[in-house]
């Protein structure tokens, strides 16, 4: 899987940074074959592909690697098991064998930045992204200073959930309102109110209620999908409901988010009900974040912004703009799109840069295989 060059001499991440910084704030305007947008595990999985490919590319990331991952709650452990997520051939291994963590992942990730020598431009959004003649012109931001990047192909590697899903309700924008879980030891001896019926909100409502919160949780449905929810969450969580130790109000939805209560409207039998909150963790979801695409001219279905490209080679109905990883779903409103079955994009982008035939090959999960996130 490795090739020698792959080990040769490696500056310190100190000087790189120092480099790429650089280079950077002196010059502003930059001319690449491939520009790769997005560093999350398939983008650095892209990145890793390209450099082996001996194809010319610049890689940029709006925030720090693997940001999305970063916002997870301390010692969150992955759905999926280590060598699915695992990337460009890196074993990704654990000392209790056990799957990986939020922390263990990303640290993961940044070795594999040192390991391959990967340049990325971290902190550098992109705000504009379109055609020019054959090729693409995109406008990025560098501390302040914009930079202009003219590429002959894109590789968008965006991801999928740059933003919480929000409940547009009255209240939602309150201080003690979030839709991330925290360190569980926050709500430690408070009342917490959660909101959402699947895999988020069970393990928060789990994880808090061990914490010491007194947990409470508004589900809009009146019964909970036990396909969608792990099967080792659900039967702890329906326990701890059974016995009183955790609240939950089904089929009610929020109405109104005060400083130390919600209201809850019962779609059964009409009532409100007003349940003691210091704090509101909305766990409903989160969206993609379509705006590159949108600009480029990729079309997006009316329903969750799904991109149109073909599944052969991954190229978009922009010729010469790809997309990978769990961008390609868009915002889902099932999720299908994991990072476990996309690695198979960046043979095929690859393939398709070189203008070889899509690969025959699929080494790993499809979307059409039951993933196990
Ligand atoms: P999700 O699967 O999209 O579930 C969102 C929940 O919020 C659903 O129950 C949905 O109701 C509800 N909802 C959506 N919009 C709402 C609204 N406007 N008002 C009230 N409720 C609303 O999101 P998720 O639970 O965050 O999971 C996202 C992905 O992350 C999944 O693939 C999940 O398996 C994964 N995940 C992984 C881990 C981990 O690896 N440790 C942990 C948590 C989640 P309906 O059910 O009626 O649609």
């Amino acid at each position: 899987m490795f090739e020698d060059s792959d080990f040769g001499f490696r500056p310190s991440l100190a000087t790189r940074n120092r480099q790429l910084a650089t280079s950077s704030m002196i010059a502003k305007e930059f001319q690449t074959d491939v520009l790769l947008i997005g560093a999350g595990p398939i983008g650095l999985e892209m990145a890793v592909a390209l450099r082996r490919a001996g194809i010319d590319y610049l890689h940029l990331e709006a925030k720090q690697i693997g940001h999305t991952i970063s916002w997870w709650a301390p010692a969150t452990r992955f759905f999926s098991s280590n060598e699915r997520i695992a990337i460009a051939g890196v074993p990704l291994r654990t000392v209790d064998q056990l799957k990986a963590s939020r922390e263990q992942y990303l640290q993961y990730l940044l070795d594999v930045v040192e390991l391959f020598d990967l340049k990325v431009r971290t902190y550098e959004p992109i705000h504009s992204l379109t055609r020019q003649g054959d090729g693409f012109r995109a406008i990025s931001m560098a501390r302040g200073l914009e930079q202009t990047i003219t590429a002959r192909r894109v590789s968008l590697a965006t991801g999928g959930t740059a933003r919480p899903r929000m409940l547009d309700g009255p209240g939602e924008d309150l201080p003690h309102v979030s839709h991330y879980l925290q360190e569980p030891y926050h709500y430690f001896g408070r009342n917490l109110l959660i909101v959402g019926g699947r895999n988020s909100a069970v393990e928060a409502g789990l994880r808090c209620h061990n914490a010491g919160a007194n947990v409470s949780l508004s589900y809009r449905r009146a019964d909970f999908d036990q396909r969608s929810i792990k099967y080792w969450l659900l039967p702890e969580f329906n326990g701890l409901v059974a016995a009183g130790r955790i609240g939950c109000h089904t089929p009610t939805c929020v109405t109104r988010i005060t400083p130390d209560h919600v209201t809850l409207h019962h779609q059964g039998d009409g009532k409100s009900i007003d349940v003691p909150a210091d704090f509101v963790l909305a766990m409903i979801g989160y969206e993609a974040d379509m705006t590159l695409a949108r600009q480029a001219g990729i079309s997006l279905a009316a329903a969750g912004d799904t991109p149109t490209f073909n599944p052969e080679t991954m190229e978009t109905d922009v010729p010469g703009l790809y997309i990978a990883g769990t961008a390609v779903g868009g915002t889902q409103a099932r999720y299908q799109v994991f990072i476990e079955n996309c690695h198979v994009h960046v043979e095929r982008i690859i393939a398709a840069l070189r203008g070889a035939a899509p690969p025959t090959t699929v080494v790993r999960a499809e979307v059409t295989q039951m993933p196990e996130t």
